[in-house]
Parts: structure tokens; sequence; C-alpha cells
């Protein structure tokens, strides 16, 4: 189309930004009908104490089952859902998912720790978080310290002041609140002092640079978390290296390709319960 017209360059642009702004009106539209037509699955990844070798809890993963394209992983829509706020309606089905499975596999004498769940900022702005996880966990009959919410530390410093209330009264019902991705975002170390928190995740992109005499992050966000009573956990745990250098530097809780990547919920249970 650009040969045909030859100078005409803004027209090349604007056609293609017309197909990828379709595109992306087609993905909005079946993010729409996603939910009812049951096209969201969860992935849970095990979490692992090194030292023991046991299991300590999962984190749930979201998947979009998409009727054509097959699963889409949380990168390539979360972002969307967050623009349309769809993200709340998604939320609030994954929690429920996540802690009737936690619940189920209690019943079934699968004793694990804990569930975590991904939050994303839209949902935290939700004015009634509190009442819907409340809710939630009344319905499902899970017990609130077998929920681990997962917040980035840029959720945390956006609207300092409703989230910390929030958080608090999280913290106060029992919820285990966790830091992912830590030491990406913007949070100050002044700030994270005074955070209703119980666990670091140590981002992936610092393990990956670990090895070749590269600790000095690792080791400073573990010490971190020792002196703040806090638990650290290493995400993106890909090599038995990774893992033994981990727990050499006194971090025992990992997650990664290593020891699992994220699994159905039958997967899981045949293999871990
Ligand atoms: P995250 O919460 O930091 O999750 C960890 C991501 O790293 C997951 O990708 C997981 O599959 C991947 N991962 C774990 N171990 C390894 C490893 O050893 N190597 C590599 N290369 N990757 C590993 P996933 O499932 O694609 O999720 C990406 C992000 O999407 C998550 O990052 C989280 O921020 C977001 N997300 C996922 N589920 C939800 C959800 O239910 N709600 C919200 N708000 N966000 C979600
Ligand atoms: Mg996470
Ligand atoms: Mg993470
Ligand atoms: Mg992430």
């Amino acid at each position: 189309i650009a040969k045909e017209r030859p100078g005409t360059s803004f027209h090349f642009f604007s056609e293609e930004m017309d197909i990828r702004s379709f595109e992306s009106i087609k993905l909005e539209n079946d993010l729409y009908k996603a939910i009812e037509r049951d096209e969201f699955l969860i992935h849970y990844q095990p979490q692992f104490n090194y030292k023991d070798g046991k299991i300590t809890g999962v984190e749930a993963l979201l998947r979009w089952d998409h009727p054509e394209q097959g699963l889409i992983p949380p990168d390539q829509f979360i972002p969307l859902a967050e623009e349309t706020g769809l993200i709340v309606t998604i939320g609030e089905w994954i929690l429920r998912k996540a802690c009737t499975q936690m619940k189920d596999w209690h019943e079934r004498g699968f004793a694990l720790g804990t569930m975590s769940v991904n939050l994303s900022v839209h949902q935290f702005e939700q004015k009634n978080l509190f009442e819907i996880i409340q809710q939630i966990l009344k319905e499902t009959e899970l017990a609130p310290s077998y929920l681990e919410l997962e917040l980035t530390e840029n959720l945390i410093v956006k609207n300092k002041d409703l989230t910390m209330q929030t958080m608090k009264e999280l913290k106060a019902l029992g919820i285990k609140l966790a830091i992912d991705d830590f030491g990406t975002g913007y949070s100050s170390l002044g700030y994270l002092q005074n955070l209703p928190i119980s666990k670091l995740k140590i981002d992936k992109s610092f393990i990956d640079q670990m090895l070749d005499d590269r600790s000095a992050i690792t080791n400073t966000i573990i010490t971190l978390g020792q002196n703040l009573n806090l638990e650290v956990i290493a995400e993106g745990v890909e090599t038995k290296e990774q893992a033994d250098n981990l727990l050499a530097q006194n971090c025992t809780l990992m997650q990664g390709y290593y020891f699992s990547t994220p699994k159905e919920a039958d997967e899981i249970f045949n293999q871990y319960a």
C-alpha cells in the first residue's frame, strides 16, 4: 500500500495503527466475554523450602484459554484488563477459585501452607476490596492465614494512605502480604519498615545476575529481610547452582522452573499431596 502511494508514509503508519487497534479492540471484546465463557484458568507454581525439600505453598497464576489463540499468558492481557477495569471482575474470580482450591486440597489432606494470589493496582483501588476478600474467605471457609496476597512496590507507593489502610485491615484479618518483584520498584527502604507485610519475593532479575560473583543485591535483600523479620523467597530459580548459592546466603524459600513450572491443580495434588 505504501508503494502505491509514494511519499505518503503517514498513510502507511496510520493504517498500521488501525490494524493494531483493531486487534486490541478484538482482544478487548474477547476479554469481556471470557468470564461468562469460562475461559480463564489457573496454573499453580509450587514454592519450596530448599533445606528440607518440602513444598510450602503455591502461587496462583492466571491463564486465558482463548478460543482461537490458545493459552495466553497474563502479561499479554492483564494490562488490557487493568485499562478496561475488567481486572476487578477477573481478580475476584481468581481469588474465589484459588481459595476454593486451597480449601479442597486441605479437605483432601493436602496440608499446604499458603495460597498466593497476585493483586493489581486497579484491584487495590477498589473501595470494597477488603469486604470482597472477607466475603470470599467466608464463602469458601478458608482460614485467612492460608491466603497470601502479592503486591508490587509500585502498587504500594501509588496511593499510600489508602493502600496502607487496606493492608492493615487485611493483616488484621490474618491474611499474609508479600511484596512481589522486590527490588525493581520505587518503594523506599524507610517506608518498607512500616508496611504490614510478612514476605519479600526477590525478583528473578537479581537471581539471574547472582552467579559470576554478583550476589551483592540478593545478599542485601536477604539480610534486609532477616533484619526486618520478614520471610524472603527467591523467584525464578532455574538451576541447582542458583539454589545452592541462595541457600549459602541463608535464603531457604524458593520458586522457579528448577523446581517446577506452574501446573494444573490436579498435577500439583498428584505430585505433592
Ligand atoms: P509474577 O507474579 O512475578 O509471577 C512470576 C512469573 O514468573 C510467572 O509468569 C511464572 O510463570 C514465571 N516464572 C516462575 N519461575 C520461573 C523461572 O524459573 N523462569 C522463568 N523464566 N519464569 C518463571 P506468568 O505466569 O506468565 O505471570 C506473569 C505475571 O503476570 C506475574 O508475575 C504477575 O505479575 C501477573 N499475574 C499472573 N497472574 C495474575 C493474577 O491473577 N492477577 C494479577 N493481577 N496479575 C497476575
Ligand atoms: Mg507474583
Ligand atoms: Mg514476581
Ligand atoms: Mg511480575
